[in-house]
C-alpha cells in the first residue's frame, strides 16, 4: 500500500517536533494520555445514551520493553477506524499547535514551548517510528497506522480483538544531549504520570518491579506486579486546601495550552437545586484570535466527573467568554441528547450562578487590586465594552460598573462611578474625546475649554467606546456628550448671547466661506468651544462623528459615509480678525477658506483633498507674508 503523504501544515510541524530545539520531551507522555482519557470520555458517554455500546473497564495500560526500545501505551477507549486514522493523525486538529509552532519558528521563548497543547505529534519528540493499532467501537476491523514522521503513513488492515487503541513509539537512540533511554524506564515513566498526569480519573496501570526478600537471608527477588500509577482524584474533587496555586497553575496551562500563568483561580461548589463543582480560569493575556470567530469558549462541562463537551457555550454570558475551566455537575442527567441539554433548565441556573461570580470576582479585583484589574482590562475590556452595548444595551447594568477608562484626572484609568463622583457642581454632562493617542486627544482644539472649565474628560481610545456611549446614552442620569460633537452647553447665558449675535452679524462673511467650500461643510459657524485655536471641526449632536467616520472607513464598513461636518472659528483668534479685514475690504477669501477647512481636517486626522493645492495655497501666502 502506497505511503500517504501528511498534510503541509502537518509536515511542517512534525518536522520541528523532530529536530526540537525544546528540551522537555517528557510532555509527550500528557498528551498521549490525555488523549487515552479522552477516548475513555467518548466510550462512557456514548454507552450511556446507546445501548448498543458497551463498556469494559475502562484504564489506561503503560508499558515498557528495553530489548525492543519500545514505549506503550494502550487504552479501551472509543477507537478509531480508517477514516479517523486518516483525519485524525494525518492532519493538525488542535489549533493551539499552530501558536506552537510559530513560538518554535520564532525561537521567542524556548521555555515556554512546553505549556502548549502540542498532542500526538510530540511522540515524534522521542520516537522515530510509531505504530497506532486500532479499532473502533462497533466497529468491523481493525487498522494498524505507521509512520516515521517524516514524509508520511500507511494504513492497512490489521487484527485486534478488542475496541480501543495500542500505540506504540520506537525511542529513539541515545544522543550526547539526549538520553532518550530514560523513557524505557518504568521508574522514570511513574514519576512522569505522577507529574503531569495524576488526576486523570481513570487508572493508569503499569508494570512496575517490586523488590522482595527471599526466605534465603541476604537475597531478594524481583517481581513484576501491576500497579496504578496515577491517583485518580481530578483536580477539582480535591479540598482546595490540599490544592497549590501552582498545581492549579499548572492544571491550567496544561489543559488550555497557555503559556502564561492564569489571573485568577475560581474554584468553588454551590449546592442547591443544581449543584456543581466549578474550577474556573480568568486567563491573564488574551489568546491571538480572541477577537474573531475562531476563538473558542474553553469552558468544558463535565457530569459526576465525567467529560461531557467543550466549549459549553450556555454554561456563561457571551460577555465573559473568556473564562475557561470546567464546570462538573452532579445533578445533570446524562441519559438525553447533547440538544436536549442544552435546552435543559438546569443550564441556565448554572450560567446565572457562573456569570455572578465573574461579575464578583471582577468586582473585588477592581476594589482590592486595581493595578491587576487593569491588567486585565487591557486584555478583555473591550469585551465588557460590546457586551455593555450589544443587543441596545440589554446588559448594560450588568457591566457599566465593570469599565474603566483613561481620563485627564491624571490620564489613569478611573470608572464611571468614580468619575461621577469627581464632577463638579455645577457639571451635567459625562464629557468623552475620540482619539487615536492620549497625545493627540490633548492637542484637539475642543478639548481646551472643556478642560478649563475645571471638567474631567474621558479618554475614548477604542473604537467600540463611541459607539457603547452612543448606545448607553447616559450613566446615573447624566448624558456622555463628546466635546467634539454638538452643542456643549458651557456657556454662561451671556456669552451665549454674545456668541449668537457675533453670529448674525457675521452671516455674511460666514456664508461665504461655507461657498467657498463648495458642499464640503454643513454648516460655518462662530463658536465658543475653541480657546487659542483659531478652527476645529465638529458634527451635529445626532449625526455620525467624525471618528466614526474615520473608524468605518478604515474597516471598510461603510464605504464612503460622510458625517456631516461644521467647521467651527474662533471669533477671538487674530486669524479670524484679519480675514475679517480682508473680507471687509471687499478681497476673495476663498482660498483663505479652503486653507482654514483643509487645517481643520489635518487637527481632525482627516486626509485633506488636495495636498498640491493645499501646498500652493500655503506658499502663496508665505509670499505674501515676506513681500510684506
Ligand atoms: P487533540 O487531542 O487536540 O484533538 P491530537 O493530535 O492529540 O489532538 O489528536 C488528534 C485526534 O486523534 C484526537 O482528537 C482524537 O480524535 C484522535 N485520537 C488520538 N489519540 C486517540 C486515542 N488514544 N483513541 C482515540 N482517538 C484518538
Amino acid at each position: 500500500m502506497a505511503i500517504k503523504q501528511f498534510k503541509t501544515e502537518s509536515k511542517r510541524l512534525l518536522d520541528l517536533m523532530a529536530n526540537s530545539i525544546y528540551t522537555n520531551k517528557d510532555i509527550f507522555l500528557r498528551e498521549l494520555i490525555s488523549n487515552a482519557s479522552d477516548a475513555l470520555d467518548k466510550r462512557h458517554y456514548m454507552a450511556l445514551t446507546d445501548t448498543t455500546i458497551t463498556e469494559g473497564d475502562p484504564e489506561i495500560k503503560l508499558s515498557v520493553d528495553r530489548a525492543s526500545r519500545t514505549f506503550t501505551i494502550s487504552d479501551n477507549g472509543i477507537g478509531m477506524d480508517k477514516e479517523d486514522l486518516e483525519n485524525n493523525l494525518g492532519t493538525i486538529a488542535r489549533s493551539g499547535s499552530y501558536e506552537f509552532m510559530n513560538e518554535l519558528e520564532n525561537k521567542k521563548d524556548v521555555d515556554i514551548i512546553g505549556q502548549f497543547g502540542v498532542g500526538f505529534y510530540s511522540a515524534f519528540m522521542v520516537a522515530d517510528h510509531i505504530e497506532v493499532l486500532s479499532r473502533k467501537v462497533n466497529g468491523d476491523k481493525a487498522y494498524l497506522w505507521t509512520s516515521n514522521g517524516e514524509e508520511g503513513y500507511e494504513i492497512k488492515v490489521a487484527s485486534k480483538e478488542e475496541a480501543g487503541t495500542v500505540i506504540t513509539l520506537h525511542i529513539k537512540e541515545d544522543t550526547d544531549e539526549v538520553k532518550y533511554s530514560k523513557y524505557l524506564s518504568s521508574d522514570e515513566i511513574q514519576m512522569l504520570v505522577k507529574k503531569y498526569s495524576d488526576y486523570i480519573r481513570y487508572p493508569i496501570k503499569m508494570d512496575v518491579e517490586v523488590v522482595k526478600a527471599t526466605e534465603e537471608e541476604g537475597k531478594t527477588k524481583t517481581e513484576i506486579k501491576e500497579e496504578t500509577v496515577n491517583a485518580m482524584t481530578p483536580l477539582w474533587k480535591k479540598a482546595k486546601k490540599d490544592i497549590t496555586q501552582d498545581e492549579y497553575d499548572d492544571f491550567y496551562m496544561q489543559n488550555y495550552y497557555d503559556y502564561n500563568k492564569p489571573l485568577k483561580t475560581l474554584h468553588y461548589s454551590v449546592e442547591g437545586n443544581t449543584s456543581y463543582t466549578a474550577l474556573l480560569y480568568i486567563p491573564a493575556k488574551a489568546p491571538y484570535n480572541y477577537y474573531t470567530t475562531d476563538y473558542k469558549l474553553g469552558l468544558k462541562l463535565y457530569s459526576k466527573g465525567v467529560f461531557i463537551k467543550n466549549e459549553a457555550k450556555e454554561l456563561v454570558s457571551d460577555h465573559y467568554k473568556f473564562i475557561r475551566g470546567l464546570i462538573d455537575s452532579d445533578d445533570l442527567s446524562l441519559n438525553i441528547s447533547r440538544e436536549l441539554l442544552q435546552q435543559d433548565h438546569q443550564m441556565e441556573a448554572i450560567r446565572k450562578s457562573v456569570d455572578k461570580r465573574i461579575k464578583n470576582t471582577l468586582e473585588k479585583m477592581m476594589k482590592d487590586e486595581f493595578d491587576t484589574y487593569k491588567g486585565f482590562f487591557k486584555e478583555f475590556g473591550a469585551q465588557l465594552k460590546y457586551g455593555a452595548y450589544e443587543n441596545y444595551g440589554q446588559n448594560k447594568d450588568e457591566l457599566v460598573d465593570l469599565l474603566i477608562f483613561k481620563s485627564s484626572n491624571d490620564d489613569d484609568y478611573t470608572s464611571l462611578k468614580d468619575y461621577v463622583s469627581r464632577m463638579k457642581e455645577d457639571q451635567k454632562d459625562i464629557y468623552y474625546a475620540v482619539g487615536d493617542s492620549i497625545e493627540k486627544i490633548k492637542e484637539m482644539p475642543q478639548i481646551e475649554r472643556v478642560l478649563d472649565k475645571g471638567y474631567e474628560v474621558l479618554y475614548f481610545l477604542e473604537n467600540v467606546d463611541e459607539f457603547m456611549a452612543t448606545v448607553l446614552r447616559d450613566y446615573d442620569g447624566h448624558n456622555f456628550k463628546s466635546v467634539n460633537k454638538g452643542d456643549l452647553d458651557l456657556e454662561t447665558e451671556e456669552e451665549k448671547e454674545k456668541i449668537e449675535k457675533e453670529n448674525t452679524e457675521n452671516k455674511d462673511i460666514l456664508k461665504t466661506i461655507k461657498d467657498a467650500l463648495d458642499g464640503e461643510v454643513k454648516e460655518v459657524r462662530l463658536s465658543s468651544r475653541l480657546k487659542s485655536h483659531p478652527v476645529c471641526l465638529v458634527s451635529g449632536e445626532n449625526d455620525i462623528s467624525i471618528e466614526m467616520e474615520k473608524f468605518l472607513n478604515e474597516t471598510n464598513q461603510g464605504a464612503g459615509i460622510k458625517a456631516n461636518k461644521i467647521l467651527e472659528i474662533n471669533p477671538d483668534h487674530e486669524l479670524f480678525k484679519a480675514i475679517k479685514n480682508a473680507y471687509d475690504k471687499k478681497e476673495d477669501i476663498s482660498d483663505i477658506a479652503k486653507v482654514l477647512y483643509d487645517q481643520a481636517l489635518l487637527i481632525a486626522g482627516l486626509e485633506i483633498k488636495d495636498p498640491v493645492a493645499y501646498t500652493k495655497a500655503i506658499s502663496d501666502l508665505m509670499i505674501k507674508a515676506i513681500n510684506k
